[in-house]
């Protein structure tokens, strides 16, 4: 399963971080995912809790924030929320746009227990 690989990555993150703090407990993970990630935020919030059973991680808050993908168009530079891979531009209608943000999965920060 596709969430599962991400949270053992998160995990795995986690604990490197929380080892270098000398930290003895994660008590939540703040994470940022792209609406294009192809991350399903139920399943990925299962498959941490079930995989940071007996680690450094078990317990901790997953709170995940869903990030709206932005697009820009190549031909008049208009920049506009996109909900699928390829949008048009909403102001030309062009079929030349990229992908600017939508795609991530960050960490954007984990709370730790001293
Ligand atoms: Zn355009």
């Amino acid at each position: 399963m596709h969430e599962m690989s991400i949270a053992l990555s998160i995990i795995d993150a986690v604990a490197a971080k929380a080892e270098e703090e000398h930290a003895k407990k994660v008590n939540g993970i703040e994470l940022e995912v792209g609406k294009l990630a192809g991350v399903e935020v139920g399943s990925l919030k299962f498959c941490f809790s079930a995989a940071a059973k007996g680690t450094i991680a078990e317990g901790a808050a997953l709170d995940i924030r869903e990030i709206q993908p932005v697009g820009v168009c190549s031909e008049c530079g208009r920049r506009f929320s996109m909900n699928f891979y390829y949008s048009t531009c909403d102001s030309c209608g062009s079929f030349k746009t990229d992908l600017v943000s939508g795609r991530e999965l960050l960490i954007k920060s984990i709370i730790l227990e001293e």
